[in-house]
């Protein structure tokens, strides 16, 4: 029997690491075998957890990249899941597919769209597939509506002004632009030229 595919998305502060664990610990009541897989380069934690805004923590398993995953493709695991889907890259598609056709089941969680408000591929593909997809709202920081954005800030001269569509998607590492993000609603949501 081939797995099957649940993908969780929304913007920042949306729970979508709440969301994957509370999806991991059903399947661990279930008595079900599976990993958490993250990112080496999200550099908001180098702890070997996922750890959701709320507190809530689980095991993971830091990868480089998405094919350093495919050693457990044949182990046998109920489930894997992929959290912060947007930095694992195109790769990440057919490392999915083959944990499906294996009968893994996978849960991915990732942001739909970067802070330009353009679509991060390798994670709406995969939400192609999906049998399964929980779209996450946040609430806007600014007049309180459901968010369905990411707003980028950045210090400049003093103030926070929103980052401009040239800058990097990923914050680029060792640069000492002081960035800061906020989940924002369609109204409030800015990018700079
Ligand atoms: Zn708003």
């Amino acid at each position: 029997m081939k797995g099957t595919l649940e993908v969780v998305i929304g913007p920042m502060y949306a729970g979508k690491t709440e969301e994957l664990i509370r999806r991991v610990v059903r399947r661990k009541i279930a008595k079900q075998n599976g990993v958490i897989f993250k990112i080496l380069s999200d550099t908001r934690n180098r702890d070997p957890l996922v750890v959701s805004r709320a507190g809530t923590h689980f095991e993971a398993e830091f990868v480089k990249d998405a094919s350093d995953a495919k050693k457990y493709i044949n182990s046998g695991l109920d489930y894997v899941a992929f959290d912060e889907a947007q930095f694992f890259g195109e790769d990440l598609i057919q490392v999915v597919k083959e944990f499906i056709d294996v009968g893994t089941d996978v849960i991915v969680s990732g942001l739909n769209l970067d802070f330009r408000g353009e679509v991060f591929e390798n994670v709406m593909r995969i939400a192609a597939m999906a049998d399964e997809i929980v779209l996450l709202k946040a609430v806007c920081v600014v007049c309180g509506k459901d968010a369905t954005l990411t707003q980028r800030l950045i210090f400049k001269d003093g103030e926070w002004v929103p980052a401009s569509s040239k800058d990097p998607v990923f914050k680029v590492e060792g640069s000492d632009v002081e960035i800061k993000y906020e989940p924002r609603c369609k109204d409030c949501w800015k990018v700079g030229e």
